[in-house]
């Protein structure tokens, strides 16, 4: 089901990729989610074919081409078992916010590494008491004479243990602005990292990926490291916040396709009372909706994408978009495992691993509910807290 109609430039780009995921990342996805990491060599392997970052303009390792690359990596990832890793997280987030707000001199230092491979990103918002509420966030930093002194803790960090680069929001303390309102965004990175304190989180799906506990400790920013303005960080985050959803709903479309796949094809060849259970009305008609709304979540997120790229305000839109779809993917997972029946509980089938995966996708970058808060705004209402 694919969503765009590829160009050549970027059929031949899929091509290459799926061939990439399917002999370098696919047969490792088991001994990477036992060790609960994927390889820096294969992040280093797909930025040297220029898969990573790939919307950079050429000047910092890029291709200079448009989002659907990126909508490319996603559905190729999960298409190939291979989202452990956490290129969409690095590529479309951590690195943008260094591309938007980056001082040149930091830009020229740090974004080929991103387009290599050699540095990983990460962004660091949630903290323990302030995930859907991220203006209740604690950490602070300090600012002494060329550094800020940062301190803090943050959590369920995707590359948090491995990144080279923290994307930081925290309150500044000492500037003109409003100390309540000085959300900034600080990017820790070399020998800052000193003084990060890192701890991996077990999860129940999405092993290879690793998700971290981090601690700033009189963490040292040189202040050229403030990215954009103090005070501003909010503002930012507003900026990036649709490219972010859609990367969100590319990922719980692509769940949501392969585990309608898996199911399809299992109905075709699991007989029961002497027929394949796909004929069997109930599991006909099962498949029969996950596919209608498989369908209508392509559509909606190709119009996303498309209002997206023609530069419109699609707030409203994408965050309809990354609940509708999120909770999409989870209804037909669900079907997915109830129709390979015993089977779909077994760790050993790729619909149990893909029913554990998808279950975070209507957690992160925004629950559900915060999407229907703003969707409830746009719509000019005033939800209650
Ligand atoms: C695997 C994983 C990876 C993640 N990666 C990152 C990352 O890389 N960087 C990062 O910064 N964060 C990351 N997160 C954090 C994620 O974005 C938060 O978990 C999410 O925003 C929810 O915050 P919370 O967990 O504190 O839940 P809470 O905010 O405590 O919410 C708990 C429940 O209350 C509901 N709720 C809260 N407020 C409202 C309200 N006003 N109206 C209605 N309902 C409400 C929520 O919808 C939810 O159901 C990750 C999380 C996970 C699980």
């Amino acid at each position: 089901m694919p969503l765009f109609e590829d160009t050549p430039e970027e059929r031949a780009f899929r091509t290459a990729l799926r061939k990439f995921i399917a002999n370098e990342m696919t047969p490792y996805r088991e001994e990477w989610e036992k060790n609960r990491a994927v390889p820096r060599e294969v992040w280093k392997k797909l930025g040297k074919q220029g898969f990573l970052c790939a919307w950079l303009p050429e000047e910092y390792g890029g291709s200079g081409v448009d989002f659907r690359y990126s909508v490319i990596l996603g559905q190729e990832l999960i298409r190939g078992d291979a989202m452990g890793i956490g290129a969409p997280n690095h590529q479309d987030v951590a690195t943008h916010y260094v591309y938007s707000y980056a001082s040149d001199e930091l830009k020229k230092r740090l974004l080929p590494k991103c387009a290599s491979g050699d540095a990983i990103g990460c962004i660091c918002m949630t903290e323990p008491n302030a995930g859907s509420d991220a203006a209740a966030i604690r950490s602070k930093a300090v600012r002494k004479g060329d550094h800020y002194i940062l301190n803090g803790q943050k959590v369920f960090i995707t590359n948090g243990m491995f990144a080279d680069f923290m994307v930081v929001m925290c309150r500044v303390e000492s500037s003109d602005v409003d100390p309540k309102k000085n959300y900034s965004l600080l990017c820790v990175e070399g020998e800052s990292l000193k003084h990060v304190q890192r701890r991996q989180l077990e999860k129940m799906g999405r092993h290879a990926t690793d998700t971290a506990e981090v601690f700033f400790d009189d963490c040292p920013v040189p202040a050229g490291n403030l990215l954009g303005k103090e005070g501003e960080g909010f503002k930012y985050t507003m900026h990036n916040l649709a490219r972010e959803r859609l990367e969100l709903c590319i990922k719980s479309q692509s769940y949501a396709e392969e585990c309608f796949k898996e199911a399809l094809k299992y109905a075709k060849e699991r007989e029961a009372f002497g027929k394949p259970i796909g004929n069997i009305e109930a599991v006909s008609f099962m498949l029969a909706e996950m596919a209608t709304e498989v369908e209508i979540g392509d559509a909606f997120l190709h119009v996303c994408v498309e209002e997206f790229l023609k530069g419109d305000d699609i707030t409203k839109k994408v965050s309809m978009a990354k609940a509708w779809i999120a909770e999409m993917a989870n209804r037909v997972a669900y079907k997915a495992v109830q129709i390979h029946g015993g089977y779909g509980y077994m760790a050993e089938y790729r619909i149990c691993r893909l029913y554990q995966d998808v279950r975070v996708m209507p957690i992160f970058g925004g629950t559900t509910e915060i999407m229907n808060v703003v969707i409830a705004r746009q719509l000019g209402l005033k939800p209650i807290f």
